[in-house]
């Protein structure tokens, strides 16, 4: 990084949808950044994913590699297309590969509804729900990812791993963002969610868990079976906070949040190591849709927000900040209407559309801004 206020993006737009929604946002980070002033982002677009392995016979090159490890950033569309796989029948995702090479082991889900759509929860506070969702990102059962075992066509075996290291790790990054989240009024609780009822790795799980929580004595921390925890989330997930979990657990609940939110393309996502961070929509490629132009790229907006937070804390950039405030700030605007509705949730707003509104929102609010100095 030349500059310091200059950030290296690394840009993976990847299949399907995920360049659909990448190239407008990356237009709309420029902007504002151009509007915001006091840094700029330099992109550089990666080839990666099942198109790129159909047509090359590699999913994920070296180079593609290299630079989003010495990026200061990087930024993912989605990868994945149902007819592509590797010859074992998997799914050719180097979005996993990404988290495993850089040991991004904190998968952030916010679980936040924006104000102004509808939600599949009826009660008043499905409209406010906040909370978030951490999910192991590089063991747990997905440490068995291409190690499983088939004996004779009669039993197949997958291990699922749980490190001190990483769990440690993982709980110091979850009982941080409570801290954080506490300084703006939520209550401070860390939820470990596991099974540790039954199997000895969860057990372990729970106990570092709780070494960990007696660290921070200023924070709530409280356990869930993750059984209740589904249960719960549909039942009353306004009491929620931040939930921690393992891998697996934590791929099928952020659905679940997503879901309550409005729907995949509205859940943004980050992938948070020491060092190094991924920041994508929790969609797929959504095969169902390309080139129909309804895909909803609010969940990458977000994510481009998650991104522009991540650096602000990192580099200690206050600008970084105020353009994620901003971001998510128009976003809220733009849907709190009610007039705008994506087609994901049954409504006519496909992509330009939402991107229309976020650009009109954040002229008004900067418009504002501006009468108010
Ligand atoms: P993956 O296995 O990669 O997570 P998937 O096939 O399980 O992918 P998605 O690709 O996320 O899941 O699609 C699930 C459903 O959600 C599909 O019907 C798809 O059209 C819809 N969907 C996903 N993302 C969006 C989006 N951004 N806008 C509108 N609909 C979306």
């Amino acid at each position: 990084m030349s500059n310091p206020s200059e950030f290296h993006i690394a840009v993976l737009p990847g299949d399907g949808i995920g360049p659909e929604v990448m190239a407008p946002c990356q237009g709309l980070l420029d902007h504002v950044a151009s509007k915001v002033g006091g840094f700029a982002l330099r992109f550089e677009t990666l080839p990666a994913g099942a198109a790129h392995y159909r047509d090359t016979g590699v999913a994920y090159p070296d180079t593609s590699r290299a630079v989003a490890a010495s990026a200061d950033a990087i930024l993912l569309g989605a990868m994945g297309l149902p007819d592509v796989r590797y010859p074992d029948g998997t799914e050719i995702s180097p979005q996993l590969d990404l988290r495993f090479d850089l040991e991004l082991y904190a998968g952030v889900r916010p679980v936040r509804a924006v104000p102004g759509l509808n939600y599949p929860l009826a009660d008043p506070r499905a409209k406010t729900l906040d909370f978030v969702l951490i999910r192991e990102s590089i063991e747990g059962l997905f440490a068995s990812r291409g190690k499983g075992t088939l004996e004779d066509n009669q039993i197949a075996t997958d291990t699922l791993v749980i490190t001190r290291d990483v769990s440690e790790k993982l709980f110091d990054f979850s009982f941080d963002l409570a801290r954080r989240r506490k300084e703006k009024g939520h209550p401070g609780n860390v939820t470990c969610v596991d099974k540790a009822n039954v199997f000895r790795s969860f057990a372990f799980f729970r106990s570092i868990f709780d070494e960990r929580a007696a660290l921070n004595p200023d924070l709530g921390a409280d356990h869930a079976y993750v059984d209740a925890t589904a249960l719960n989330m549909v039942r009353g997930p306004w009491a929620f906070d931040v939930l921690v979990t393992e891998n697996m657990f934590g791929d099928i609940l952020s659905d679940l949040g997503a879901g309550l939110i409005g729907g995949m393309g509205m859940a943004p996502s980050a992938d948070i190591g020491d060092n190094h961070a991924v920041f994508q929509p929790c969609h797929g490629t959504a095969p169902d849709i390309v080139g129909t132009g309804k895909a909803n790229p609010t969940a990458m907006i977000l994510s481009a927000a998650m991104m522009l937070d991540w650096l602000g804390d990192k580099h200690e950039n206050a600008a970084c900040n105020q353009a994620a405030d901003l971001i998510v700030a128009a976003v809220d605007r733009a849907f709190e209407g009610g007039d705008l509705v994506p087609n994901e949730l049954g409504g006519d707003a496909g992509t330009d559309v939402i991107f229309k509104a976020v650009y009109a929102a954040i002229e008004q609010l900067l418009a504002a801004q501006a009468a108010a100095e």
